[in-house]
């Protein structure tokens, strides 16, 4: 029986089929499915063209149809639906200069990246593999369909993407593709910033990712990644460090960061087109990594990092004195503990600083609040109004 996830998409094949067309589950899941892991999503892959998919179904979306692709929406479920192509002539590197829409299933196949990647199952669940794709799952291997040099010439995103499944699937790269690869890296450099960013930090996340990030100095590849050029020392440092499977992709980040000399870390995040939420967490968990390092977790540091920051910085401490000593739950622990977790939670406002001083508002107000805020997390006194006001007495700041 196949799982459910390609059962319940087994009607939009049946519907294509009844019209006259052929229909297939391809890509990442068919893959999946013959390795057993988990399936994200299925990708359907079909003889009819785009106009006559969106004949066929009620609710559909033009996502990429200059691509061939139809978003159809069938029983609440959303399909991507691609109409069998080739791709041909490839000036740029990057991105084919003409997609024509076929009717040849084989011809579809052959355009796919690697051999794993380029099987297609029916509703039956009977696979036509005709690269041998099933073989090479099976010898853990990635393998270009066709010449590497020629499908990395065509696409130089496919290097990455070799290097991504490595670090997913542990697999090895096949002798004549790894070499194609690193002797064409340099192409890399004339894929766009985010694609690069997209498929680095699937890198990032993968099982295997010591292999996978090694392997993106091993073949050179490291150089077209913005900003990565002088550090293959020490990509491969943060590599082999033990505990690094254990880290999420922020954390990665973290201990990559960890060991990069920069002055404007922001800027060199920027570089990636990351988004800005990201690059100043990072930027503000690396400050607060240092201070970890000199002094320890103090109740003001924990209470600057907040939880997550301070969970991120403990694991990636850990990791890099390879320690057992240091567990985030230690840190959870005691940043429960805080007498409070933000300045919201004060038991007084500006108002009532005003109201005490018969002051006008102005900068004193923030001033006092954030000593008023030290002295409740440091326990000097307690968050209750009346204690914070005998206290500003006492010091006469009222
Ligand atoms: P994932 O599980 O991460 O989604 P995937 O293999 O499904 O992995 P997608 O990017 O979703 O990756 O692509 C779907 C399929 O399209 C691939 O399995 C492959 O057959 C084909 N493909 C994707 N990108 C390329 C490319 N750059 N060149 C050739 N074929 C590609
Ligand atoms: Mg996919």
């Amino acid at each position: 029986m196949l799982p459910t996830i390609f059962q319940q998409a087994v009607p939009v094949l049946r519907k294509l089929e009844k019209a006259g067309y052929e229909a297939y589950f391809v890509g990442g899941s068919v893959r999946d499915y013959i390795l057993g892991r988990a399936i994200n999503d299925v990708d359907i892959a079909t003889s009819a063209y785009p106009q006559e998919v969106k004949g066929i179904f009620q609710k559909t979306f033009d996502v990429g149809i200059d691509h061939g692709t139809i978003l159809v929406m069938d029983e609440g479920k959303e399909y991507e639906i691609t109409t069998f192509r080739t791709e041909s002539a490839y000036a740029d590197y990057r991105r084919p200069d003409k997609v024509e829409f076929i009717r040849s299933l084989e011809e579809d196949l052959k355009r796919r990246d690697f051999t794993m990647n380029s099987m297609a199952m029916d509703r039956d669940g009977i696979v036509k593999d005709p690269f041998n794709g099933k073989e090479d799952i099976h010898n853990r291997l990635i393998r270009t369909v066709g010449s590497p040099e020629l499908r990395f010439s065509e696409d130089a995103l496919r290097m990455m993407r070799a290097v991504r499944f490595v670090s997913q699937l542990g697999f090895g790269l096949e002798p004549s593709t790894l070499s194609a690869l690193k002797e064409h890296s340099k192409l890399l450099e004339h894929i766009a910033v985010e694609r690069k960013t997209m498929e680095f930090e699937k890198i990032l996340q993968g099982k295997w990712k010591q292999e996978g990030l090694n392997l993106l100095v091993h073949t050179n590849l490291y150089q077209e990644l913005p900003n990565l050029s002088r550090y293959s020392e020490q990509l491969k440092y943060s590599a082999n460090r033990s505990g690094l499977d254990k880290l999420n992709k922020n954390q990665t980040w973290l201990l990559l960061l960890t060991h990069f000399v920069e002055d404007d870390i922001e800027g060199f995040l920027k570089d990636w087109r990351l988004p800005t939420k990201m690059i100043r967490a990072r930027s503000k968990e690396l400050e607060i990594l240092k201070e970890r390092e000199v002094s320890g977790w103090t109740k003001t540091l924990l209470y600057r990092a907040g939880l997550e920051a301070a969970v991120n910085v403990e694991k990636v401490y850990g990791c890099l004195k390879e320690s057992s000593d240091f567990s985030e739950e230690k840190v959870m622990e005691q940043y429960h503990k805080l007498a409070i977790s933000s300045r919201h939670e004060l038991d007084v406002t500006g108002t009532d600083l005003m109201t005490w001083t018969d002051k006008k508002g102005g900068p004193w107000i923030k001033e006092l609040l954030s000593d008023i805020e030290s002295a409740i997390i440091n326990e000097t006194i307690t968050n209750e109004k009346e204690v914070i006001r005998r206290w500003l007495k006492t010091c006469n700041r009222l």
